[in-house]
C-alpha cells in the first residue's frame, strides 16, 4: 500500500491495531503534507515497520508546458500509463484540475478522453477506461505539481481524464486525505467534482464539495446523441437531483457549433433550469481531432444573453490552456499517438 493512499482514520487504525499510539498518524500527516518529507523522525523500530508495510513512490512529471495563466502536466504512472493535470492561475488562487481514471468509459462524442484512439494500442479493451486511479495517484498529482511549480494550490477540480463517480470510493478517500486539517487542509468548498451524471449521483445530495454536472444539452434528444450516459441518467434525473440539493449546483454546457448552441436551445435550457438553485457554466469547446467545432464568440454571446434575460444565472467559462491542448484527455491522446 502506498502511504499517500492512507486516510487519517485508516492510519490511526493501522497504529492502534499494532499496539502503537494512534497519535503517530498526526506525525505522519504532518511530515507528508506539511513538511513534505517521508522522514518521519520516528524510532528505528517504527520506521522499519512503516518501510515494511508501505511504499513511498511518487508519480513522475514526463511533460510540461506553460502559457501565462496555465500549466499542463503529463504524469507517468508506475505501470507506464499517463494521465494529465492542469494548473490554472485565477486571481483568487491556483486551482489544479486532476484526472481520476486512466481513460474513461463514458464515451462522450466530443471528448478526447473517451475515444478509442486515446488509449495506447496495447491497452485497448472493450471500454476506453484502462483503470481507475488510486487515491494516492490523485494526491500525488497535487503534491508533485506544487513541488515542480513551487506554487501553492488552494483549489482542486476533478475535471481531468475520467468520470469521478465511476471511481467514487477512491475519489472519496482522496477528498478525505486532502481535506484533513493535519494534512493539506483543502476545504470541501474548494473542491469541485465534475460528473456526467451516473445513478450514484443520488447518493451525493448531501456532499459538501461543489458539484458540476455535465448537462451539455437542453433535451434528451440532443444529450443522448452526444452523451451515451444519458440512457443511464437522463436530464429529468439531473434536474430532480439539482432541485432537491440544498447547495448550488453548477450545470456545465459545452457550446458545440450547430449541435446545441441555437437561440431555441438557449430558451429551452432557460425553461429547463428555471427555479433551480444552479448556475449555468457555458464552456467554449476546445477543438480536438473529433468532428465538433467551437461555437463562434457571437453565438456564445447570444446564447448567454438569452439565459441572462430569462433570469438564469450564467457565466462563460474563462479559458485556460486552450493553446496547450489542455482539455480533458487531449495531452494523453497526443502522447499515445506515437
Ligand atoms: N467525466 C466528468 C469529468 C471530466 S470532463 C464529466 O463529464 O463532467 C470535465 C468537463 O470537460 C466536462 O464537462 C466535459 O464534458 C468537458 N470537456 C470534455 N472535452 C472537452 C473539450 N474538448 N472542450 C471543452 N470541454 C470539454
Amino acid at each position: 500500500m502506498n502511504i499517500y493512499n492512507m486516510t487519517f482514520p485508516a492510519l490511526e487504525a493501522y497504529f492502534s491495531e499494532r499496539g502503537e499510539n494512534k497519535a503517530k498518524a498526526k506525525i505522519i500527516y504532518n511530515a507528508l503534507y506539511k513538511k513534505r518529507t517521508s522522514d518521519f523522525e520516528l524510532s528505528p523500530r517504527v520506521t522499519e515497520m512503516l518501510q515494511h508495510d508501505f511504499t513511498f513512490e511518487s508519480i513522475k512529471i514526463i511533460e510540461k508546458s506553460s502559457c501565462p495563466n496555465a500549466v499542463k502536466l503529463l504524469f507517468g504512472l508506475h505501470d507506464n500509463n499517463a494521465i494529465e493535470a492542469v494548473l490554472m492561475r485565477h486571481d483568487y488562487g491556483n486551482a489544479l484540475c486532476i484526472s481520476t481514471q486512466v481513460g474513461c468509459n463514458m464515451s462522450c462524442a466530443f471528448c478526447q478522453s473517451g475515444q478509442r484512439d486515446a488509449a495506447p494500442k496495447t491497452a485497448r479493451g472493450a471500454g476506453n477506461k484502462i483503470r481507475d486511479l488510486f487515491a494516492y495517484e490523485m494526491v500525488l498529482q497535487l503534491l508533485e505539481a506544487e513541488k515542480n511549480l513551487g506554487e501553492k494550490i488552494s483549489r482542486v477540480t476533478l475535471m481531468g481524464i475520467g468520470e469521478p463517480l465511476d471511481n467514487l470510493e477512491n475519489v472519496m478517500d482522496f477528498i478525505n486525505i486532502i481535506g484533513h486539517p493535519h494534512g493539506l487542509d483543502i476545504a470541501p468548498r474548494h473542491i469541485t467534482i465534475s460528473t456526467c451524471g451516473l445513478p450514484k449521483l443520488d447518493e451525493l445530495s448531501e456532499i459538501s464539495c461543489n458539484l458540476a454536472i455535465s448537462l451539455h444539452a437542453p433535451n434528451d434528444e440532443i444529450r443522448s446523441r452526444i452523451m451515451p450516459v444519458n440512457s443511464a441518467y437522463s436530464i429529468e434525473k439531473i434536474i430532480a437531483f439539482s432541485r432537491t440539493r440544498k447547495k448550488k449546483t453548477t450545470l456545465e454546457y459545452i457550446m458545440l457549433s450547430g449541435v446545441n448552441d441555437s437561440d431555441d436551445c438557449a430558451h429551452e435550457l432557460a425553461d429547463l433550469v428555471r427555479g433551480i438553485n444552479c448556475y449555468v457554466n457555458l464552456i467554449p469547446y476546445n477543438e480536438t481531432s473529433l468532428s465538433f467545432a467551437r461555437s463562434s464568440a457571437e453565438r456564445i454571446k447570444s446564447f448567454y444573453s438569452i439565459l441572462i434575460q430569462s433570469g438564469i444565472r450564467a457565466v462563460v467559462r474563462k479559458e485556460f490552456g486552450g493553446e496547450l491542448k489542455a482539455a480533458c484527455g487531449q495531452l494523453r491522446a497526443e502522447r499515445n499517438k506515437t
